[in-house]
């Protein structure tokens, strides 16, 4: 029958289930009668006072009453019971329940009903609560409840389960091991202090470094492998710190195991708790010895460098991996008359001659991109507003790690040089012209003699007549070459342009050159008519350059072939030859003046005629070129812009 229908449910409306909690109303829904409890009116009034005190406590408590520990428990206590025991408990034997672990509460509990309570902290028990056994922590009490004859009726137990708490405990003791043991296999000394600055722990290396042992540091034994010169300090720093709660940061020296000092950054961390509070320190001390040498060489490096740069008339500059000026040297406020500052601000293009500012920028750039060391003349402006010609050259700067840094550049002043080299174009240029004249008259009075011999029949006069014109000639173009050299590098040389049909001068070229050679074969393939706008006697002469030296460098009876051809809006010459041909590396240097290639001594010549070339097709914007093979013959060839109407062919 349930204990709610029981004839005596009315008597004092159960006045210990009163409140209760769920449990209460559990325990009043039971029907008691067929437990070995019985009817709670009969129960003895120690147990109704437990029964009442433990349903109104928010603690978990139990109690297990009689020979068989009948279970009553509160609502407090039914977690620890979980799904598996809850609620087939209430009521049953706690043999029955804890079956599990029985063999161990069960001579605790008998311990207790003869008289003897026990209480554990931290108590494990592998409980089975929800479906599987799982080790659970405990902080509990178990209590002797004495029925009116003084004989102990049952067992109050109550119960904190700590199972979360100790987890979190040994969670935090495995982190702390870990972190040791990570702290031991680094390379920086590091320790931990309590909140109030006492060390309680430094890893291996420290114990390494400083050849101590754990009973000398310790509190603050670290004091002894200070240097006696800072220590004052270090400990004004470190207290302070204990007492604000802040980190700190310091280089000062820790004495080694041999007796040697090294230099060391010390980093103090305060570690908080949850509410801000500092309760332990974290300090490591790294080694930067080394850094301090390599700073210092640095330092020195720099010193000397500046020095350096700072005593010489050369002008220096620094560039940054972003090609910002970062540095001019004295020499060059003193030739600018600007402030370092300024210079930096506004940078060098602003002082380099309209004239050559394009050409020299866009040389820079180009080596930039790839990091090249390039070099080239430009004339800059001084603190007296005049243009001085300088060499630049320029190194790019790479770091130990191989990362590009910019450029340094260097500068001397060249004008001098450029004006003696003025002034000997200006000579070579007079003289030249100054031999124009009696050479022409030679040649005219050479050629009267050549027609009176012929005319005469006197064939030997005409045949040494013939060889002195050709010999002429060639003087008239050398002195011509050289004179057109003068002209260039003094800026003087004038293009005229007209429009003109560049396949009839290549004809024209080759009639030429046919008439005073006859060793080589000069072939012509045909092509169209090609007009262009250029200057007819300069393009001449290049052509005539060409021709002369295919012939000059490939053996007799060998062939030199004349393509022109027309691409887009530039039309092409090529001069093919089966010569002897140039190195890969000295191609570019042919176009250079006075270059001549080594291999080639034999041939006289005075490496002019493809400088003059590169510079007359450069200044009509077309593009000079080879490409040659040694032994295997060459192909030069030049490009020149179409004249613009070159579309409609005229006759
Ligand atoms: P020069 O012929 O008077 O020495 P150039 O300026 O015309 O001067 O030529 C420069 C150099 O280029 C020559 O000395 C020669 O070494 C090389 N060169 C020019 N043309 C040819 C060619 N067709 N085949 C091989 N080498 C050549």
């Amino acid at each position: 029958m349930p204990y709610m229908q029981h004839e005596k449910d009315s008597l004092a409306d159960l006045y210990f289930l009163k409140g209760g909690g769920e449990m209460g109303k559990l325990i009043r829904a039971a029907d008691w009668t067929s437990t070995p409890l019985g009817d709670p009116s009969e129960w003895p009034a120690s147990l109704r006072t437990a029964v009442a005190i433990m349903l109104d406590n928010p603690f978990g408590m139990y109690i297990a009453w009689g020979p068989e520990y009948t279970q009553l428990y509160n609502d407090g206590y039914r977690p620890i019971l979980g799904s598996t025991k809850h609620p087939q408990a209430l009521g049953i034997s706690t043999r029955e329940t804890f079956s599990e672990i029985w063999h161990i509460i069960g001579p605790m509990f008998q311990g207790v009903m003869d008289g003897k309570a026990v209480g554990f902290p931290d108590f494990m028990l592998p409980l089975n609560r929800n479906g599987f056994i799982e080790e659970c922590y405990f902080d509990f009490s178990y209590s002797p409840i004495r029925e009116e004859t003084g004989e102990v009726g049952g067992v109050l137990v109550t119960v904190i389960e700590t199972t979360s708490k100790k987890k979190a405990e040994d969670a935090l003791r495995e982190n702390e091991v870990r972190l040791r043991t990570l702290a031991d296999n680094i390379p920086n000394l590091v320790w931990m202090a309590n909140a109030d600055g006492y060390i309680f722990w430094y890893n291996k290396q420290w114990y390494d470094y400083t050849g101590t042992t754990p009973a000398d540091m310790e509190g603050w034994g670290w004091q002894s492998v200070h240097d006696p010169a800072v220590l004052q300090d270090v400990l004004v720093k470190w207290k302070a710190s204990i007492a604000t709660g802040e980190p700190f940061e310091m280089i000062f020296p820790l004495k080694a195991a041999n007796g040697n000092f090294c230099q060391f950054l010390t980093r103090v961390m305060p570690i908080k708790d949850g509410d801000g509070k500092v309760f332990q320190w974290f300090g490591t001390n790294t080694d930067i010895t080394r850094q301090i040498e390599t700073e210092q060489q640095l330092k020195e490096s720099e010193e000397r460098f500046r020095l350096m740069a700072e005593g010489t008339s050369i002008l220096i500059g620094l560039g940054d991996e972003s090609s910002n000026a970062i540095y001019f040297n004295k020499a060059w406020t003193d030739f600018t008359g600007r402030p370092m500052t300024d210079l930096i601000r506004y940078g060098w293009t602003e002082m380099v001659h309209p004239d050559d500012r394009e050409q020299y920028i866009a040389k820079y750039l180009e080596a930039f991109a790839e990091r090249k060391p390039f070099s080239g003349e430009l004339q800059v402006l001084n603190r007296d507003g005049q243009f001085r010609w300088v060499l630049s050259q320029n190194q790019p700067r790479f770091s130990p790690d191989g990362s590009f840094g910019g450029y340094i550049s260097t500068c001397v002043d060249i004008t001098e040089q450029k004006q003696d080299e003025l002034r000997k174009n200006d000579f070579i240029g007079m003289v030249s012209h100054e031999l124009k004249t009696p050479i022409t008259s030679i040649y005219g009075y050479l050629q009267l003699l050549h027609s009176k011999a012929s005319k005469d029949g006197d064939e030997l006069t005409a045949h040494i007549m013939d060889k002195s014109i050709l010999q002429a000639r060639k003087m008239t173009t050398m002195i011509n070459s050289y004179l057109n050299i003068a002209r260039l590098e003094s800026g003087k040389i004038q293009l005229s342009p007209s429009n003109f049909y560049l396949n009839d001068l290549i004809l024209e070229m080759i009639d030429e050159m046919s008439a005073v050679q006859s060793t080589h074969v000069i072939s012509c393939a045909p092509c169209g008519p090609v007009l262009v706008h250029a200057d007819r006697e300069k393009i001449g002469t290049v052509i005539s350059n060409l021709l002369s030296n295919a012939i000059k460098y490939s053996p007799g009876k060998s062939q030199v072939e004349v393509r022109c051809t027309i691409e887009h809006d530039t039309a092409m010459v090529v001069v093919r030859d089966e010569g002897i041909g140039i190195r890969q590396e000295e191609k570019e240097k042919l176009f250079e003046r006075y270059y001549r290639s080594d291999a080639h001594n034999n041939i006289p010549g005075f490496g002019i005629g493809l400088y003059l070339s590169a510079e007359i097709i450069q200044r009509h914007h077309g593009r000079i070129s080879v490409d040659s093979e040694p032994n295997k013959g060459s192909v030069f060839y030049f490009t020149l812009p179409l004249a613009r109407d070159s579309g409609t062919p005229q006759e």
